[in-house]
């Protein structure tokens, strides 16, 4: 199956570094406005992962920032070269966003989220993947990323 033990990613600057020990749950690319605005880019890339399962070498910063729901999330930034690492969302006590685009070898994205959003000229080729806001877990993610979840 899928063994992406041990995935390495790091900052800009190189001050910052970390491991993710076990597999990741699912990634997804989000292109709602608030991913382009802090991502000062079309979209972005999210890795879902077990807070345990993560491992930081290097100083981090850390400020809340809102979501659509209203519920807000932690964001975590080197502090030499500022680039946005990770984040934990309110809404999922556990697990941790990485921003998948620093990761030495990128990951796919299983799903793209807020499509109603997307930049005109991004033509996705997988359009089952697609959703124009959010999709179903339950229906989407992989079997053993569900079990994992329901047990921890
Ligand atoms: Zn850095
Ligand atoms: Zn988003």
């Amino acid at each position: 199956m899928n063994d992406n033990k041990n995935l390495k990613g790091s900052c800009a600057c190189g001050k910052v570094e970390y491991t993710i020990t076990d597999n990741p749950l699912f990634t997804q690319a989000c292109h709602c406005k608030n991913c382009k605005k802090s991502t000062g880019s079309s979209f972005v890339i999210h890795t879902m992962i077990f807070e345990d399962d993560l491992v930081v070498n290097g100083e981090v910063s850390s400020t809340e920032l809102p979501t659509g729901s209203g519920r807000g999330y932690r964001a975590f930034f080197c502090v030499g070269c500022g680039v946005y690492l990770y984040c934990k969302y309110k809404v999922a006590q556990g697990r941790i966003a990485v921003r998948s685009a620093t990761l030495d070898k990128p990951l796919s994205p299983q799903a793209h989220i807020y499509v109603k959003d997307k930049d005109p000229w991004i033509e996705i080729q997988n359009q089952a993947i697609c959703f124009n806001t959010m999709y179903d877990r339950e229906k989407l993610w992989p079997k053993e990323s569900l079990k994992r979840l329901n047990q921890k």
